[in-house]
């Protein structure tokens, strides 16, 4: 699907996909219709057309709408898999702070995504009270401020770029004297599941940013990676964006060797390098998603003899309360 190359990315959000038989309807699935679970209003499915074009019509096992597709399986509640699973809830510095690990601090910037990926750590975590939303930014400024061992600020969510450029360019510009920052980080699936947003206006931002930046993307299949978001990496890395990418190991969708190693060859080809390969977190409704640590364990060995090592994501756990990403 062509998009033309100035259009309003904020169209392209709006007229995302919000009905789940109208995305199975356009992938003429309608058959599926009769295993949807109930109107989930807290989470409810959320696809931009651009994504959507990108999976296979006919295809129920397609691995970008299994990321998608409200099930059944959610309802299903499994003991360990709780509201907070990270520890978000005891973390937070000051609003919209998590100040979990020495020399970064992230930000909470936004509670709202372009897409909403049904295995996400974050769906049950209450933004209304802890984003660092307009207005909100001069504690957590404060905080950065105030530690000097935050050399790394990370621009996280939701979705940071779902923020106006405005808004973005407001908050950078009250930090932009703090000395002891030295890097800043985005944490974004904008670029992948929407590249209208990668605009002139968001590039003239990062471009005149007074420190280097990283670009955390979120890919989980080579096949999110269609040209409309080569091109919109090839603009980022043009302004000076560093492009990493972290994935979610997925039962189902990625937990194949092929398929990994396809999507490390293909983040490259887009000038992306791979950083993590998590497993998932347990969060409610998405045990469905897990794949057991064994089994990680060998496809991420079996990885290793057939990627050189600069291609090869860490496969990593995150645990509440530990220093760091904890490696499997
Ligand atoms: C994952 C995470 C980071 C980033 O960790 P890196 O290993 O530097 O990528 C920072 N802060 C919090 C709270 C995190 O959850
Ligand atoms: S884009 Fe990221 S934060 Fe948003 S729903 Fe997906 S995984 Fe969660």
């Amino acid at each position: 699907m062509a998009q033309p190359p100035r259009s309003d990315w904020r169209q392209a959000w709006r007229e995302a996909i919000s009905d789940p038989r109208e995305l199975l309807g356009l992938l003429g699935l309608d058959d599926l219709a009769a295993d949807l679970p109930a109107a989930d209003a807290g989470f409810p499915l959320r696809v931009p057309r651009g994504f959507a074009a990108r999976m296979r019509p006919g295809d129920p096992r397609d691995p970008l709408l299994l990321q998608v597709l409200p099930q059944l399986a959610e309802r299903t509640v499994r003991p360990g898999y709780t509201t907070d699973a990270v520890g978000d809830g005891a973390a937070l510095a000051a609003p919209g702070v998590l100040h979990k690990y020495a020399g970064r601090a992230l930000l909470i910037a936004s509670g709202s995504c372009a897409v909403h990926c049904r295995y996400c750590f974050r769906r049950h975590f209450p933004y209304a009270e802890s984003t660092a939303a307009a207005g909100r930014w001069q504690q957590a400024v404060a905080h950065v401020r105030a530690h000097a061992d935050v050399h790394e600020l990370i621009l996280s969510g939701g979705d940071p770029l779902s923020l106006a450029t405005s808004k973005l360019v407001e908050l950078v510009t009250a930090l932009a004297d703090v000395p002891h920052l030295q890097r800043l980080r985005i944490h974004t699936r904008l670029p992948v599941v929407l590249p209208e947003r990668v605009d002139d206006e968001l590039l003239d931002w990062i471009g005149g940013l007074p420190w280097p930046v990283a670009v955390v993307l979120h890919v989980n299949h080579a096949a999110e990676l269609d040209p409309a978001v080569a091109g919109a990496c090839d603009r980022l890395r043009a302004a000076g964006a560093l492009l990493l990418n972290q994935s979610v190991l997925l039962r189902g969708i990625n937990d194949d060797a092929d398929i990994l190693v396809a999507l490390s060859e293909r983040l490259f080809a887009c000038g992306i390098l791979p950083y993590y390969l998590h497993q998932l977190d347990r969060v409610q409704g998405a045990a469905h998603f897990e794949v057991d640590d064994a089994r990680a364990r060998a496809l991420h060995a079996t990885l290793r003899t057939r990627l050189p090592g600069y291609l090869l994501p860490s496969l990593v756990r995150e645990e509440p309360g530990k220093p760091s990403k904890t490696p499997l």
